[in-house]
């Protein structure tokens, strides 16, 4: 059959690009967005095909050696004729959110990266054919305060930026309502807290968090200015997965979304079996207790109204299991030595010198490229004493661009019935993927849901984890981060003020 425009459906899109899904392959394509004033012989689109390819690397050898090979799926180039990449623009511009028209996918190029769906269960086979398959898409964001020692503001030392960026995204219409979703809380590896968190993402999703149905989006959003929750409805679509009856079906649903919500905190903690080269196996964030003292933000609402259920919240409760995959995402964000205090003036130095110099002087400078083990070398690099060199400059903002990659990633939890699942499938596949099963032999987890009798009987699912997005930033990102961790703090602390 031809790869027509009918094989192609919208399935979303960031700043920089748009991803579209094969209807009957599991695979995606992710097209890098320009302009839509953008003429066929812009600049920007005589290298598109060498800056995927370098994306891809990236993903390859930086993220996936940091966040592990269980966890991430590395794309690669594919070709798109570009009538036909036209005709397919055109016919998904309605599902695309009014606030992206300003940009359209690239049709001039020719090229896009080829992914795997994750939307779906890694790796589908061995699914029975008609199996529905459920994904749960968590964007964490940052999961740790900067030490006291990087930053001069009281305010980023006790709150967290996701709990401060808020107020900013609520002033300038960008969302609603000020999520009590905390990252802290999510990461923080405490079932109650976590529960917590993931309870603050239902019920006020914003970019943060999707729910697809056979690759359908059925609960969150594509922009997040418009953001209906409809629980009961999320409810309905989640009861054959996780409740075992109709005698289970309750008020709004409660009982399905709490195994949700279990089986969420379950998936995150999970570690996988086969881990593949750690390179961070002698390192020293591991075992530092680097995250003592950074573990609660001020901001958070859990314990407040109950929440904590007469648990004591303790300062150094880093619980997580260091291979799963909140973990793996949180050390690659760690590499954020300095803060984006320390690395601005990092970034003047550097741009002072790139202005003196020839435009293929950079390249000298391996700020992008090769990603190499040299490379990966740089990024172990812990140390923070400014000896006031250019190469200081460059391997601290190498170093803050990769958390930066780690601060924006998408966590897809996907999940099917397993039936006749073959145990032989089974056995060869499982090596190599973080797919395991709910619900779990011993039911600690669990919240105070279901009745014990309920849980026998509910039905068995095949899980899997991955993480995606993991492009590299961009440098000039640094000064746009800059100008909005300025934005975010004054912000916060005008809202604030006003409320005392
Ligand atoms: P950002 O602006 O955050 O850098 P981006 O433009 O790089 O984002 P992505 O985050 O990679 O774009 O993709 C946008 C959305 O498309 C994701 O949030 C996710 O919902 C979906 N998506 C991306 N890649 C895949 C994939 N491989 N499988 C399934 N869905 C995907
Ligand atoms: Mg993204
Ligand atoms: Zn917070
Ligand atoms: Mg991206």
């Amino acid at each position: 059959m031809q790869d027509g425009e009918t094989c192609w459906r919208y399935l979303g899109e960031g700043n920089r690009s748009v991803v579209l899904a094969h209807s009957r392959e599991n695979i995606v394509l992710k097209f890098l967005k320009f302009p839509v004033d953008t003429r066929q012989d812009d600049k920007a689109l005589s290298n598109v095909a060498e800056r995927l390819r370098n994306m891809i690397d990236y993903t390859q050898q930086v993220m996936k050696s940091l966040i592990g090979p269980a966890y991430v799926h590395c794309g690669e180039l594919a070709e798109m004729p570009t009538d036909l990449a036209k005709r397919i623009s055109a016919q998904i511009h309605h599902f695309r959110p009014a606030s992206r028209h300003g940009k359209t996918m690239d049709v001039w190029s020719g090229f896009a990266t080829r992914l795997p769906n994750l939307t779906r269960l890694q790796p589908p086979e061995g699914l029975e054919p008609h199996a529905d398959v459920l994904c749960i898409e968590i964007k964490p964001k940052c999961g740790f305060l900067p030490t006291p020692c990087r930053v001069r503001s009281m305010l980023k030392q006790r709150v967290c930026r996701y709990c401060m960026h808020q107020y900013l995204k609520v002033t300038n219409g960008k969302c609603k309502k000020v999520n009590r979703y905390c990252p802290l809380d999510l990461y923080s590896g405490d079932v109650q807290r976590m529960e917590f968190a993931i309870r603050g993402l239902l019920e006020n999703p914003q970019n943060n968090l999707r729910v697809f149905k056979n690759g359908e989006l059925i609960f969150g959003c594509r922009d997040e200015r418009a953001c209906p929750t409809d629980l009961p409805a999320l409810a309905a679509h989640l009861r054959p997965f996780f409740a075992s009856g109709p005698d289970e079906v309750n008020e709004g649903g409660e009982n399905v979304i709490g195994m949700l919500v279990a089986f969420l905190v379950h998936a995150l903690l999970h570690e996988p079996n086969e881990q593949g080269d750690d390179i961070w196996q002698d390192d020293a964030l591991n075992s530092s207790g680097y995250f003592k003292s950074t573990t609660i933000c001020t901001a958070s609402q859990f314990g407040h109204n109950g929440s904590r259920n007469g648990c004591s919240l303790s300062q150094d409760s880093d619980r997580l299991p260091p291979s799963c995959v909140l973990a793996r995402v949180r050390r690659a964000q760690c590499l954020d030595l300095l803060d984006i205090e320390g690395v601005h003036p990092l970034y003047l130095r550097l741009q002072q010198h790139i202005l003196k110099q020839p435009p293929q002087s950079r390249f000298s400078l391996r700020l992008d490229q090769p990603y190499d083990g040299e490379f990966l070398q740089v990024l172990q690099d812990k140390s923070t004493f400014d000896d006031g060199s250019l190469q200081f400059a460059v391997r601290k903002i190498q170093q803050y661009l990769v958390s930066m990659t780690a601060k924006d990633v998408s966590i897809m939890i996907a999940c099917a019935a397993h039936g006749n699942f073959r145990e032989k499938t089974l056995t060869t596949t499982t090596c190599q993927t973080s797919s395991k099963f709910w619900p779990p032999a011993t039911l600690s987890v669990l919240p105070s849901l279901p009745t014990s009798t309920a849980k026998l009987s509910l039905p068995r699912l095949r899980f899997s984890v991955s993480v995606l997005d993991l492009d590299p930033k961009p440098l000039e990102k640094v000064a746009h981060h800059w100008r909005q961790d300025r934005q975010i703090l004054e912000c916060y602390n005008a809202w604030h003020n006003k409320r005392l």
